[in-house]
């Protein structure tokens, strides 16, 4: 692999802040939910179908809550040595493209394949 230690501890110092930001955000906006909302939905699934105001910020939160589960992975991926690989071809991921996403686990040229094939099954 082609980074550094160096560049690793600062990946992992700014994942770990990352998270630990998102995590405060969660039980801060869970907290307000309840307070404004009585009839509290049980789970998740639940509330991603709702149909109220408070869905949009529901949809945002269990976003929130996929990206601290992808970056608690892609921590682990860190400490196992995994990091910066792509998952698609086993090449290395550019160290530019980690920086401006660094829970990403497919380099550009997967990225994009995936993104076409994407593209092809909703048309
Ligand atoms: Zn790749």
């Amino acid at each position: 692999m082609a980074l550094t230690k160096k560049e690793l501890a600062a990946f992992e110092k700014q994942l770990s802040d990352w998270k630990a930001e998102l995590e405060d955000g969660q039980s801060e906006n869970v907290h307000n939910m309840h307070g404004q909302e009585t009839s509290a939905f049980p789970d998740l699934a639940d509330q991603a179908s709702a149909e109220t105001d408070l869905s949009f910020d529901i949809r945002i939160k269990s976003r929130e809550l996929k990206l601290i589960y992808k970056i608690g992975e892609t921590l682990h991926r860190l400490r196992e040595g995994d990091f910066g690989i792509c998952d698609g071809c086993h090449g290395d991921i550019s160290l530019k493209r980690l920086q401006a996403r660094p829970v990403t686990t497919l380099c550009i040229d997967c990225k994009t394949e995936q993104e076409q094939a994407e593209k092809t099954r909703i048309d």
